[in-house]
C-alpha cells in the first residue's frame, strides 16, 4: 500500500467497501468521448419535455435574489405541498432531491448494530445509504422483478430499523397495488420505518389510484418521498419532499443541512405545483412513448416488464452491456442495468416521439448484425 492509499484504511468500515452510485452517462461526455454531435439521452428517467414555463419564469424571476441564502425553512413549498395534499406543514421535509431524503433517513434511523430491509432489483440507492452509515442491508429476493411484500415481512427482524420500498420501482417498473402496500404496512412493526419511495407517483394510472398519503394518518412510522425531478422535469435543481408523521419529519429536519434546497429550486418547484397542464402534458406524452416503445419491441421479438414509471425494461435475452455499448456509438444513451443484477436487460427512459424513433431505429440496427 502506498502513502497515499493509507487514507482508505481511517474510513469508516462502511465506506470502505461502498461502491459509488453510477448514474446515467451525460450527453456532454458522450460528446467528448465520441465526437458525435447528435447525441439523445434515455438513461435517467427526466422528462423529455424540460421543464414547465411556470417554472422557467419563476427561476428568471428569482436569478437577482442569488447573493442571499435560499429560504431554509423552505416556507413557500411547504405551504404549496401541505395544500396541495391536505397536510400540515409540520409533516413536510424538504431534500435536495428525493435522494437526500433517504440519506436523511438512513443517517437517522440506521447503526451498524440495525438493518435495513429491501427488495432485490430496487432503487441503488438504498444500499449505498445503508452501507454508508455501516448498517445491514437484507436484501429480499425479487417476485416477478417486483417486491415480495410477504417475503420483506418476513425478513424484519427486532434488529429492522428500515424498510424501503420503490413503487413503481425502478429500474423494473413494477407496481404494487393500494390493497397489498396497505396490508403491508398494517403488518409491519412499529419499532421500523417504512420508506415508501414515490419518485414515478405522478406517472401512475391505474383504475384503483394509490393514496398512500391516508395511512399517514394513522402511521406514524411512515415516510413517503417524492420528486420534483421525473414528472415536474426539474432534475438539474435537486429538489424532492418526504411527507410523514410531525414527530418523524421533525427527526429528519435535526440531520438536514440547514439550506439544503437552493432558491431556484424552491421556487421552481412552487410554480411546477401549480401547472397542471405541464404535467398533463407529460403525462400524455409519457404513455405515448410507452405504447410506441412497447410496440417496438413486439416487432423486434422482445420481452419488456410492464412498466408504471416513465421507462421501461426491455429483456434483450443476451447481455446487455454489448448492446448499450453499440447504442452509444450510435448517439443513444439508456442504461445499463447489470449492477441491478439484470444483465440481460436495459432500462430505456420514455423520451420524445423523434428520440423514441431514433431508438428504435438504432436497436433494430444493433440486433440485426449481432
Ligand atoms: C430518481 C429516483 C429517486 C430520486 O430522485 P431525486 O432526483 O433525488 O429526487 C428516488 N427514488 C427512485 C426510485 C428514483 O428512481
Amino acid at each position: 500500500m502506498n502513502n497515499a492509499d493509507k487514507i482508505y484504511t481511517l474510513a469508516v468500515a462502511g465506506v470502505q467497501r461502498l461502491v459509488p452510485y453510477k448514474a446515467g452517462k451525460p450527453i456532454e461526455e458522450l460528446e467528448r468521448e465520441l465526437g458525435l454531435t447528435r447525441i439523445i439521452k434515455l438513461a435517467s428517467n427526466e422528462n423529455p419535455l424540460g421543464p414547465g414555463k411556470k417554472a422557467l419564469a419563476a427561476i428568471q424571476a428569482a436569478l437577482p435574489e442569488l447573493a442571499l441564502y435560499p429560504d431554509g425553512s423552505g416556507f413557500m413549498l411547504k405551504q404549496a405541498l401541505a395544500g396541495k395534499y391536505e397536510l400540515d406543514e409540520s409533516q413536510i421535509t424538504l431534500g435536495n432531491g428525493s435522494n437526500e431524503i433517504l440519506e436523511l433517513v438512513a443517517r437517522a434511523f440506521l447503526t451498524p448494530e440495525h438493518e435495513a430491509v429491501f427488495s432485490q432489483h430496487a432503487f441503488a440507492v438504498y444500499p449505498i445509504v445503508t452501507q454508508a452509515v455501516g448498517a445491514t442491508a437484507v436484501v429480499v429476493p425479487a417476485l416477478n422483478y417486483g417486491h415480495d411484500l410477504d417475503a420483506m415481512l418476513l425478513a424484519v427482524t427486532e434488529k429492522t430499523r428500515l424498510v424501503f420500498i420503490a413503487n413503481p420501482n425502478n429500474p423494473t417498473g413494477t407496481l404494487l397495488s393500494q390493497a397489498s402496500l396497505e396490508r403491508f404496512i398494517n403488518a409491519l412493526p412499529d419499532t421500523c420505518v417504512c420508506v415508501l419511495d414515490e419518485a414515478y407517483f405522478e406517472f401512475v394510472s391505474c383504475a384503483e389510484p394509490i393514496n398512500s398519503i391516508a395511512w399517514l394518518k394513522t402511521h406514524p412510522n411512515l415516510l413517503i418521498t417524492r420528486t420534483f425531478s421525473k414528472a415536474y422535469g426539474l432534475a438539474g435543481l435537486r429538489t424532492g419532499y418526504g411527507l410523514s408523521s410531525p414527530q418523524l419529519a421533525d427527526i429528519l429536519n435535526r440531520v438536514r443541512q440547514p439550506f439544503n434546497n437552493n432558491t431556484l429550486a424552491l421556487v421552481a418547484a412552487v410554480a411546477a405545483l401549480s401547472d397542471d397542464e405541464h404535467l398533463q402534458q407529460t403525462i400524455t406524452v409519457n404513455a405515448q412513448g410507452m405504447r410506441q416503445l412497447t410496440d417496438g419491441f413486439k416487432v423486434l421479438g422482445l420481452e419488456w416488464v410492464p412498466s408504471a414509471g416513465n421507462f421501461v425494461l426491455v429483456d434483450l435475452k443476451q447481455p446487455g452491456l454489448p448492446v448499450y455499448e453499440a447504442l452509444l456509438r450510435k448517439g443513444v444513451i439508456v442504461r445499463p442495468v447489470g449492477v441491478y443484477e439484470l444483465p440481460n436487460h436495459l432500462r430505456i427512459s420514455i423520451g420524445t416521439k423523434a428520440e423514441n424513433q431514433l431508438f428504435l431505429e438504432a436497436l433494430t440496427d444493433i440486433l440485426a448484425h449481432v
